[in-house]
């Protein structure tokens, strides 16, 4: 789709600049995403942007945070891999050589979701009640008492 955007979609790089040259990804970094991620918690505008407002600029942590290519493509394939994408498909759209490649991609991301969902699992079980000691036996009475409404 961004291939038919860029009105190149059979050859040539992903990310070209208008003349059809690759673009430099340091550049699409700090001219596109940066700007896009590092947002004011406060009016919403980019860091760059900010200026002397009545307020100091404060990082959005709501906002994810750029961690580099490496990470953006693994958020990619794991997004990809998450919403039911065939391995083959992210293959091709990773460009991994070998299906495996793409599979052991997903060692971290299936591990953190059964992370998750067990940590989701815990906090849903109600607290068990708790045990009842009987140590004088004061309990009893009332023990027997329930015992004979029950029978
Ligand atoms: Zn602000």
């Amino acid at each position: 789709m961004h291939r038919l955007r860029s009105g190149n979609f059979k050859t040539g790089p992903i990310f070209a600049k208008g003349t059809g040259n690759p673009l430099a990804l340091g550049s699409l970094v700090n001219r596109v995403i940066l700007p896009a991620l590092n947002r004011c918690e406060v009016c919403g505008k980019s860091e760059s942007d900010h200026g002397k407002a009545n307020h100091l600029y404060k990082r959005d942590d709501n906002i994810p945070q750029w961690h580099g290519w490496p990470a953006a493509r693994w958020g990619l394939g794991s997004n990809l891999y998450r919403l039911g994408v065939p391995d083959m498909v992210i293959q091709r759209i990773l460009r991994h050589a070998n299906v495996s490649t793409t599979a052991t991609y997903y060692i971290k991301t299936a591990s953190d979701d059964v992370k998750h969902a067990m940590e989701k699992l815990e906090s849903n079980i109600p607290q068990a009640a708790p045990a009842v000691r009987d140590t004088y036996r004061t309990l009893e009475p009332e023990k027997q008492a329930r015992d004979r409404t029950l029978q």
